[in-house]
């Protein structure tokens, strides 16, 4: 694997990862771009104890184009056109996202009143092409491919970990124009938070009260024995329906060793991840015969805190719950928190499980 920074017109940082050492990443950034904004501002919400980003410059982005690679910003640079990536070809690029809702740029806050404190957003944004080719998928990629992507994650956990006043970082893949996608581009994003977000929180809270052993570990061992809602699994890791699933669809893939972070797994474990994990992606793509809008979270410790009771794992969940019909989140999820689910956990991993390629 060869490694490659370098940076764009505008100053924000651009990694290539490569599978070949022979890779040549000597293209220039030609484009003349406006100055970076401001990050966005932290918000506190003392009845919830949680913090809400307020990124105002969000809102005046420039829509990005949807669907072809004619306009895509993510496909490779060519002699016609200058996108994000300079480079006329890549195996996986990582990149500071353009509008960030965190970035080290940030202004002056003032109070605003109330019982909200407020400080900069903190942290870094960065965007993940999973590949050069436009029309592929997640689902698509050789394990090599997946290899590389997590070779990507651990490096950037790892640096992201590092930088001053970050506290979590969150590697996922929002896929498909149902959950707002505008670019049809195989990519993911990578969030470094300047603090421990809510749900991180819960779950490490729900960890320390249990006197048992590890709740993670637990967790899986249970579902293992239980075995109804095991999807699929090989020496290494297990993907499982929860018992409690919220989503439709909803699988946790746990690895069988307990680690802090995509940076602590072996190379044996990535090795085994990826096949395991692109056979549940085609399965959610083969349950109705048609794309499967997801979103794919990794869970991974925060920088300081509760690392040894956290358990890596990747949540990943659909909002499809039959080929026309899709889950919203109404008043009792958005407003309250409290979750209905209309698909049976058992048979929902039933269902997954008919549909992975042995
Ligand atoms: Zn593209």
């Amino acid at each position: 694997m060869k490694r490659t920074i370098t940076h764009l017109a505008d100053g924000r940082e651009l990694i290539y990862f490569d599978l070949r050492d022979d890779a040549d990443r000597s293209a220039i950034d030609r484009r003349t771009l406006d100055p970076r904004p401001v990050a966005s501002e932290l918000r506190y919400d003392p009845l919830t104890e949680e913090w809400i980003a307020i990124a105002g410059h969000r809102q005046t982005r420039t829509h990005q184009p949807t669907g072809t690679a004619a306009e895509c910003p993510l496909c490779p640079s060519s002699d016609a056109r200058s996108t994000e990536i300079p480079a006329y070809d890549y195996d996986v690029v990582v990149f500071e996202n353009r509008f960030p809702s965190f970035s080290g740029n940030f202004g002056t806050y003032e109070a605003v009143g109330g019982l909200s404190e407020v400080r900069p957003g903190v942290g870094r944004c960065e965007v993940v092409c999973f590949t050069s080719e436009h029309s592929s998928s997640f689902s698509q990629l050789s394990d090599a491919q997946v290899e590389l992507v997590m070779e990507a994650w651990a490096d950037r956990t790892a640096e992201l970990s590092a930088i001053e006043g970050v506290e979590q970082v969150f590697c996922f893949e929002n896929r498909g124009s149902e959950i707002g996608i505008t670019l049809a581009h195989p990519h993911g994003q990578i969030y470094a938070y300047p603090y421990v977000t809510p749900r991180t929180k819960l779950q490490l809270g729900a960890a320390s009260r249990y006197t048992k052993g590890n709740l993670f570990a637990d967790v899986l061992a249970a579902e293992r024995e239980a075995g109804a809602r095991v999807v699929a699994s090989n020496e290494l890791w297990t993907a499982f329906v929860p018992a409690a699933a919220r989503w439709p669809f909803e699988v946790h893939v746990y690895p069988h060793r307990q680690v802090p972070d995509l940076a602590a797994l072996t190379e044996a474990e990535r090795a085994a991840f990826a096949p395991l994990y692109t056979s549940l992606l085609r399965a959610f793509d083969g349950l109705f015969g048609v794309v499967m809008p997801y979103i794919a979270a990794w869970h991974q410790a925060p920088v300081r805190q509760g690392r040894e009771l956290a358990y890596l794992h990747l949540e990943l969940f659909s909002i499809r719950r039959a080929p026309e019909k899709l889950k919203y989140l109404a008043g009792s999820e958005s407003a309250m928190g409290a979750f209905v689910n209309d698909v049976l956990p058992e048979e929902a991993a039933r269902m997954l499980r008919s549909q992975i390629d042995h």
